[in-house]
């Protein structure tokens, strides 16, 4: 077996047998299949496509390409969500300590944030002494002793995907659904936990923009979780304008901690809520998803939910005063207002363009190893179907350079589309894929 002959037969529009994926899989983590040969098979799924048993071989091969995590020594049922990138969204930090509060173990591995789209990990950063390194036994010590711990993905888990989306992010290879479900759920089913609810984000400010394309996404990735014995829900989720008003790493976590409060955003609180009940449901705490809801809801009212994320920062290291003082999270020495020109209403906001501007100020990574400024980012003043006039507050942008700044404030005042039509809003949560 060649790659010559494994690229040139998916050129031709053929389907690749299981010996052939594995044998790229495998060549391509060990470094005997070379980055050109690789990009050159991206290119061609890319076009011809791969069909559900391919998706799920080359899934399965990538699971493979590294460690598959025990959970077994956690009691209970333990369940895993993950979203598929988007902007301002900060849910794993609102729906673990919730889920966790109803009793649901949380053992989650999560990642950094990727070209204008944020990630977990550089968000719990922001925290003051938070760890998101630990060894197994002290993660899994974590989930037994307080329910919850979500750390930094290592590089023995699917280390096939790790080498791969980096290649898929340089050679225009990302936005395919059978390289995103394989890339997905390889991790998922490698990270050990027994059921998945996966938020599917569709929209501008996500790698799928149509419904089409996100229910497509959504049966493949919820069809591979199940036929592996972890049960898999999947939400199809907005992702037109940012979710939330905050975007930026310290930001995002004062808005989840704000949530947990109870003051959260209406959109953030909505869809954390509605997630969290899924994942109290799949784990086995609920007989129905809205009865999970209904404890989750019971769990922010009563603030059980912020305790147990006091006792998460806390058992992580972190300084669990930034709860009460916001003053703890690294600060930004400029900031600078975004202003409507006109008067009328917000018909829309580009949540790819205000990830890109959080990019600017310094939120995000422009080249792989970029530092990044965790207080940097942008705080909304309006969303969509808001009214505006000349002069009114859209958006501020922080971060600690003054010239990112002012590049950041452009691109966000760009995102916003100001238009005298009241504009038509689609739901928030567009399906559930079971
Ligand atoms: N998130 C991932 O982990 N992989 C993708 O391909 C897209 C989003």
């Amino acid at each position: 077996m060649n790659m010559y002959d494994i690229i040139y037969k998916k050129r031709q529009g053929e389907a690749l047998n299981k010996e052939e994926i594995r044998f790229f899989i495998e060549g391509y983590t060990k470094g005997s299949i070379p980055d050109y040969q690789a990009s050159a098979l991206l290119m061609a799924i890319y076009f011809q496509e791969m069909n559900s048993e391919e998706t799920y071989l080359l899934t399965d091969a990538m699971r493979h390409s590294g460690d598959v995590v025990d959970l077994s020594i956690i009691e209970g049922i333990k369940v895993d969500k993950h979203s598929t990138g988007g902007v301002g969204d900060k849910t794993t930090l609102i729906v673990g300590p919730l889920a966790a509060a109803c009793g649901v173990p949380i053992a989650k591995m999560s990642g950094r944030g990727l070209g204008f789209t944020g990630g977990t990990v550089d968000k719990m950063e922001s925290i003051p002494g938070f760890q998101t390194t630990l060894s197994e036994g002290d993660f899994l010590d974590l989930v037994n002793r307080i329910g919850i711990s979500v750390i930094g993905q290592t590089g023995q888990i699917a280390p096939a995907d790790k080498k791969l989306y980096a290649l898929r992010d340089v050679t225009a290879t990302v936005d395919n659904i059978s390289l995103i479900t394989s890339s997905i759920m390889s991790k998922k089913l490698a990270a050990g936990s027994d059921a998945i609810v996966l938020d599917v984000k569709c929209g501008k400010g996500a790698f799928v923009e149509t419904l089409e394309a996100a229910e497509e996404l959504a049966h493949n990735m919820v069809s591979i979780g199940n036929a592996d014995g972890k049960k898999t829900i999947a939400l199809i989720t907005d992702m037109d304008q940012p979710l939330g008003n905050a975007v930026g790493n310290s930001l995002e976590v004062i808005e989840a901690i704000e949530t947990l409060r109870g003051d959260g955003p209406d959109d953030i609180t909505e869809l954390s809520l509605t997630l969290a009940g899924y994942m109290v449901f799949c784990g086995g705490k609920a007989g129905t998803p809205e009865e999970g809801r209904a404890l989750v809801e019971k769990a922010l009212t009563v603030g059980a939910a912020l305790e147990k994320m006091r006792e998460f920062i806390a058992g992580q290291g972190g300084n669990p005063g930034v709860l009460e003082d916001y003053s703890l999270f690294p600060q930004p020495s400029y900031s600078q207002e975004v202003l409507s020109k006109e008067a009328g209403f917000v018909a829309s906001i580009d949540a790819r363009r205000i990830g890109l501007a959080s990019q600017h100020a310094g939120a995000g990574r422009e080249r792989k190893d970029d530092a990044i400024d965790l207080s940097a980012g942008l705080l909304m003043s309006k969303k969509v179907g808001d009214t505006v006039e000349a002069g009114t507050l859209l958006a501020t942008v922080f971060g600690n350079d003054a010239d990112r700044v002012k590049k950041a404030a452009l691109e966000a005042f760009g995102a916003f589309v100001i238009s005298l039509d009241i504009p038509q809003s689609g739901p928030l949560i567009k399906k559930i894929v079971v």
